[in-house]
């Protein structure tokens, strides 16, 4: 069980206010004993300082902090500046992803797919970094087929990533297809799912219709159904996010990797459900 990989995504809070809350939410958290807390990073460097700080402030609690990563936009020179700052602090973990430009910015990088940073990183600092990378149970929402992204996601695979972290998803199915596409191609590395806990209906379906993974639609409707009745929206997410939770890890899943959206509260009702109080070593 001790082999299980749990842990916590932040996204850097702004204000020195945003982080005071979101120490006291690490703390919390802390208390679970994840393998790591991983702090996203925006596409193009908008939010470098404030995710540089956050990885910082995790890191001197004496955690272990992975920054995110994204390359879309970046040169070489501004990658390698960041990965020696991570290094100067000791940092050893890095989720690299090639990132969305935000609308309206024009996309003249170095880089164009997150294989290729996964390369430039283990030819700049070899085995330093412990690297994950993102993959797609529900396919990409770019991909030209499923095949093809499956082939693309192998890519940083053999490029030298050591894990990897999914999109979130509500389909169990589509990870367990997932990951037996991957070993049938040869890719042996851990997959965790993303979880992703319900607070949050609108919210939910937004970022859904963005990043391409599917609400079922007896959820869907469940969910419109509350309208704003945010305890029943809560406690239905509770119990639909535990059982998929429960599925994953019966089924062979080797960890999570909680969304936490910068809140305990979920997760930590999600995790006690589970029973993972005594499972980590
Ligand atoms: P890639 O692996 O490069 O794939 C992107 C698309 O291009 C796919 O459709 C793929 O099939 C295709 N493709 C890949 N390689 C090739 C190739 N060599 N040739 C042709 N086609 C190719 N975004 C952020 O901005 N900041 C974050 O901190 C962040 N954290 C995330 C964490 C996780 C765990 C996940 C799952 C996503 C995260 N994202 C983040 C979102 C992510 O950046 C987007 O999903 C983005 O659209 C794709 O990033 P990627 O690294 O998966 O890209």
């Amino acid at each position: 069980m001790t082999s299980r990989t749990f842990s916590f995504e932040f996204f850097p809070p702004k204000t020195q206010e945003g982080m005071e809350k979101l120490r006291a939410v690490r703390t919390e958290l802390a208390a679970l004993r994840p393998r790591f807390f991983s702090v996203t990073f925006g596409a193009g460097g908008s939010t470098r300082e404030y995710s540089l700080a956050t990885v910082l402030d995790i890191q001197r609690a004496g955690l272990d902090a992975a920054p995110h990563l994204s390359c879309i936009g970046a040169t070489r020179e501004s990658i390698r500046a960041i990965l020696t700052e991570y290094k100067s602090h000791n940092i050893h973990h890095i989720v690299a992803l090639r990132g969305d430009l935000p609308s309206g910015m024009a996309g003249t990088g170095d880089f164009r797919y997150a294989n290729e940073l996964v390369s430039f990183i283990r030819s700049e600092t070899g085995d330093w970094f412990n690297l994950e990378v993102a993959a797609y149970p529900e396919i990409h929402p770019q991909a030209k087929s499923a095949h093809d992204d499956l082939i693309n996601f192998k890519r940083k695979i053999d490029a030298g990533a050591n894990a990897a972290i999914t999109q979130y998803f509500f389909n169990a199915d589509a990870y367990f297809a997932f990951v037996d596409d991957c070993r049938k191609l040869g890719v042996e590395v851990p997959v965790v799912p993303g979880i992703m806990p319900i607070g949050n209906f609108s919210q939910l379906a937004r970022f859904s219709d963005a990043c391409g993974a599917e609400i079922p639609r007896w959820m869907r409707k469940k969910l419109e159904g509350y309208h704003d009745d945010i305890d029943s929206i809560r406690a239905f997410g509770l119990d639909v996010v535990t059982d998929l939770c429960d599925r994953l890890l019966d089924n062979g899943a080797p960890g999570l990797h909680f969304y936490t959206m910068n809140q305990a509260a979920a997760t930590m009702t999600i995790w006690e459900r589970l029973g993972l109080e005594n499972t980590l070593g």
